[in-house]
């Protein structure tokens, strides 16, 4: 939805083609070394695999619904102005609600440290309860 997109504070980028995402995603790149800063926009449903940050990574919410869950908690749903802090190495992904677009900015914290490690995806089961 080009409306969605349009409407984001900050602009949506280009389509992302990233096997490490279920669906559509966008990226933007606002700045790089040595803070890294991104603007991600999910398609509904659209949510990345379970990953790890090597120094943890900060999502300030800015449009839409999404969630982000840790590995054994449960989902936290989430809206503009929620702001995630995740802590180093601790198991979790994040993405849309099944019916909304969702967008955030990530900040990558000591992103000198190395990328993301990438894990399985988001199981039917563990995304399917929520709504
Ligand atoms: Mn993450």
């Amino acid at each position: 939805m080009a409306d969605f997109k349009d409407s984001l504070i900050f602009p949506a980028g280009e389509r992302f083609d990233n096997e490490n995402f279920s669906g559509e995603v966008w990226l933007k790149m606002l700045t790089g070394m040595p803070c890294p800063v991104a603007n991600v926009t999910f398609a509904p449903a659209c949510r990345n695999n379970w990953h790890t940050h090597r120094g943890g990574q900060i999502l300030l919410v800015t449009a839409g619904r999404g969630y982000y869950q840790e590995w054994g908690k449960d989902a936290r749903e989430l809206r503009a102005g929620d702001v995630v802090e995740i802590p180093a190495e601790v198991k979790h992904w994040h993405g849309a609600a099944p019916d909304s677009w969702f967008s955030h900015i990530a900040m990558e914290i000591h992103p000198e440290l190395g990328p993301a490690t990438w894990l399985e995806p988001v199981s039917d089961e563990v995304y399917g309860k929520l709504k």
